[in-house]
């Protein structure tokens, strides 16, 4: 006997619990996850930061199209605030300073960055070392962002809307039959489904493999943070997150201590990523150099996996393929700000097969993200 219900949604990370929440609103919906608890890879190991300048122009559309959504929640979504103001601060050396007219010039019109002077700067952030700054920018629009309550808030969505999510169920088998998707776990069980929505995360070329499809291509990367002592003097808890532009280290005020990360983007399997201690070494050295904190001693520290294809834009829709197996994949680093719109934009293509007038006018079109750009050589 297997279950059987609209759509099954594979993976029960931010992407996945936003797209069942979206897809519970109009049928059955049952949501597979292979850990105890959704929320185990990379949605639990975010920086959680709300940074509307950072990524190719479609990521920054769909992120403000999220932003409406984390603004102003649905009633019972969450009982604080997802979004909270912080700022960002980026700094280069010498040599370095055409950065900042880069940056300048890549941010839209609606979000733009703000030159301070480095004097500014090094009294925004007093931990930084006044020698490492030749120049900076301000982002005013960078918020810290409640991760946990938005994915919590979109799993508790889903189930409000007569959703269900079954927990250690690994996919070991996919099959097309008889106009369903048929789908075998580790646990013995089994689903069916017309539509199956691939959320697997860095797992998702995997599971398109499962079902003979050819790969998008998804390239998993490593990230490590480590969470270090606060210092009230020199890293106030209302200071910017501090961003280093030549290389993408970055350290922020985090719960009363400091999170700091070198940025690293190293390519990996898809796996239960951990930090390793060169890593975490050079985020020392980094901080060390850069700002006058004294590093003694790691309190915590964690890796993570970003999955990116080519055109570092998210994979969303319908396998040309096949019938009903849909990508929602290759968030990169920014699968938290875009989970709302993502999954909005998930029951859009399902049952309607185009997107609203409203995304469409911020430039968010099918074809930008659609699975077949990455078969293409596009991404
Ligand atoms: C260090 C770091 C910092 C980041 N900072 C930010 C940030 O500041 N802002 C931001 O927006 N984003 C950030 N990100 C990116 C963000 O975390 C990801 O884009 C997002 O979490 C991806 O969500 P997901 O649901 O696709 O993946 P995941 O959370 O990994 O979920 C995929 C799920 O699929 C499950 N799964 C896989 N295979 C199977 C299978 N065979 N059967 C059943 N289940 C399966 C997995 O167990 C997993 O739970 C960061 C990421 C990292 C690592």
């Amino acid at each position: 006997m297997s279950d059987h219900c609209d759509f099954l949604v594979i993976g029960a990370g931010v992407a996945g619990a936003a797209a069942a929440a979206e897809m519970a609103a109009t049928g059955s919906t049952i949501m597979l996850e292979m850990e105890e608890r959704p929320g185990y890879h990379s949605s639990g190991r975010s920086a959680a930061l709300y940074t509307p300048n950072y990524g190719p122009a479609v990521v920054r559309a769909i992120v403000a199209a999220s932003t409406v959504f984390y603004r102003d929640p649905p009633l019972g979504f969450a009982s604080q605030a997802l979004l909270t103001p912080r700022q960002a601060l980026s700094f280069v050396s010498t040599g370095a300073e055409h950065r900042i007219d880069e940056f300048i010039a890549m941010a839209p019109a609606e979000t733009p960055l703000e030159e301070i002077s480095p004097a500014r700067a090094c009294e925004m952030a007093p931990l930084l070392r006044r020698e490492a700054v030749a120049r900076a920018i301000l982002d005013p629009h960078v918020m810290d962002m409640d991760a946990n309550a938005i994915h919590q808030g979109f799993l508790k969505q889903f189930k409000s809307r007569g959703g269900r999510l079954a927990t250690d169920q690994r996919v070991l088998g996919l099959e097309r039959t008889a106009g369903n998707w048929r789908v075998t776990t580790a646990s013995g069980a089994t689903f069916t489904a017309p539509v199956l929505i691939n959320a697997a995360g860095a797992w998702a070329d995997e599971i398109g493999q499962l079902a003979g499809l050819p790969p998008i291509g998804l390239q998993p990367k490593r990230r490590t943070a480590i969470v270090i002592a606060g210092d009230p003097a020199l890293a106030p808890i209302t200071m910017p997150a501090v961003d280093d532009g030549e290389t993408e280290s970055y350290v922020k005020p985090d719960a009363g201590r400091l999170m700091a990360s070198l940025g690293d983007a190293t390519p990996s399997p898809a796996c239960d990523a951990q930090p390793e201690d060169l890593d975490m070494a050079m985020i020392v050295d980094w901080l060390e150099r850069k700002t006058h904190l004294n590093v003694r001693r790691i309190e915590h520290s964690w890796a993570g996996l970003r999955s990116f294809v080519r055109d570092d834009c998210p994979v969303v829709g319908l396998d040309e393929n096949t019938s009903g197996f849909f990508w929602l994949a290759g968030q990169g680093g920014y699968g938290i700000m875009l989970a709302a719109a993502l999954g909005r934009i998930t029951h859009q293509l399902i049952l309607q097969g185009q997107l609203s007038a409203d995304l469409g006018d911020r430039g968010i079109a099918e074809s930008l993200l659609a699975p077949r750009r990455c078969r293409l050589g596009i991404a």
